[in-house]
């Protein structure tokens, strides 16, 4: 009402002009001071209006003097005091997924979505993380909940140490998430919400946020596999917990993680990787076994010559860099922005250059020991870039392998019965043989 009011004397033109006295000003002034912005464009109207010099003059004044009440009147607020109130504008944190999930089916026929939710605590204070949900974005239904132990044995701070629920104030902390699904996974999109408290102020109780939304992108590429024959054991293959999936590396200004799901495979003959002495590489059951082009491709990447590691060795021969930390290594170009990577070979046995063009199943070199092994593997892994580390690692599935068993820490546990699975990535620690 009183807003229509001022408009209707703007408009006009008439008030201000011919009957402008004191009392009116002072009216005009008190109304003005707690609505000020409406009351600037009030008197600059007036002022455009006014036809005399002393008109004009007389509205400046009111001008200069509402902006210097109108200061003064802010002045009287104290700031906002959030040192009272730390949720004073909500929860005051960032969730989000740096890196989409791809679905995938494993070994153990499940289909699951990998992915890490990065959360950082913009507050002032100490944040206890409670309850993380992951929510299927459109039913709003919660696919798993993490909280206490479930929800510690996900947590890593960013330096790659174990975390606990604490997020001190100004840190952050990454989760990382494997959802199972007994059906190809029908979501589309996740979004989480995260329950935490701040200890210091118990009185605000359990606060909730919702966010880190991200869409499931498409299901993961069908390809070849890297060795042929058997048996190999996936060591540190694709699980929530490998060492592979828990790298996260800051390289060329961008935190990733190149070996989600890489895996370093060993070659096994009843529980044994090794025959006669354990520092020699031509001991290794594995060393030598031709190393295969799971694609079609371009060799993207050469690297040869280093030399290889003593296994069980104290030093590596050659200092370790961004370089040649894969040792011998090829990157393969796959086509859908996609790559190969095959580390740790034995020099001078890669039969590719940059630039040749590939066919799935070429013999692309020898299994090693160069780089940063301890022991003659192939570390196979695919992902988006052409780059050993500075790349974001993706799932794959390879189109048929056959699954003999399971080596657990020193135990091996056979099948009673090999299982050929196809379109499949296998899992950690699976014993597995390829066509
Ligand atoms: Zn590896």
């Amino acid at each position: 009402m009183v807003i229509e009011n001022i408009a209707h004397i703007s408009n006009r033109c008439y008030p201000l002009r011919r009957s402008v006295d004191r009392r009116s000003w002072l009216k005009m002034y008190g109304f003005l001071n707690r609505v000020t912005a409406l009351g600037i464009a009030t008197i600059a109207d007036a002022m455009v209006c006014a036809k005399t010099d002393s008109s004009r003059l007389r509205t400046l004044v009111l001008l200069l003097v509402i902006l210097c009440c109108a200061q003064t009147g802010y002045a009287q607020y104290p700031p906002a005091d959030f040192s009272r109130n730390p949720f004073l504008l909500g929860v005051p944190v960032d969730l989000a997924v740096p890196k989409p999930p791809v679905a995938f089916q494993g070994t153990d026929r499940k289909f699951h979505l990998v992915y890490e939710l990065h959360i950082t605590n913009f507050s002032k204070v100490d944040l206890v993380l409670r309850q993380l949900d992951v929510l299927d974005d459109s039913s709003g239904s919660a696919l798993a909940s993490y909280s206490g132990k479930e929800l510690r044995g996900r947590l890593q701070n960013l330096a790659g140490r174990t975390a606990n629920q604490t997020l001190s104030s100004g840190t952050g902390a990454v989760v990382f998430i494997w959802l199972d699904f007994t059906d190809a996974a029908n979501t589309q999109r996740l979004r989480h919400r995260l329950q935490l408290a701040a200890p210091a102020f118990s009185r605000f109780g359990l606060q909730t946020v919702e966010g880190g939304s991200t869409q499931v992108t498409g299901e993961a590429r069908v390809i070849g596999p890297p060795l042929r024959g058997g048996e190999w054991w996936a060591a540190l293959g694709p699980s929530n917990h490998s060492g592979h999936r828990r790298t996260l590396i800051a390289v060329d200004g961008k935190a990733r993680i190149p070996e989600r799901y890489a895996t370093d495979w060993a070659k096994e003959q009843n529980g044994e990787i090794l025959k006669g002495d354990p520092s020699k590489n031509s001991s290794y059951f594995g060393y030598g076994a031709e190393v295969l082009a799971v694609a079609d491709g371009t060799v993207v990447s050469v690297l040869d010559g280093l030399p290889e590691n003593r296994p069980e060795g104290q030093s590596y021969p050659v200092p370790m860099n961004l370089k040649n930390v894969g040792g011998n290594n090829i990157i393969l170009d796959i086509g859908q922005h996609q790559f190969a990577f095959y580390a740790h070979l034995q020099p001078h046995t890669i039969r590719v250059n940059m630039g040749d063009h590939v066919v799935r199943g070429q013999v692309l070199a020898l299994i090693g020991n160069s780089g940063n092994a301890t022991g003659p593997h192939l570390h196979f892994q695919l992902s988006d870039t052409n780059s050993e580390l500075g790349t974001e690692g993706l799932p794959f599935m390879i189109d048929s392998v056959e699954l003999i068993g399971n080596a657990s820490g020193e135990k091996i546990s056979l099948l009673p019965r090999p299982e050929v699975l196809n379109r499949v990535l296998p899992l950690e620690d699976d014993i597995v043989r390829f066509p």
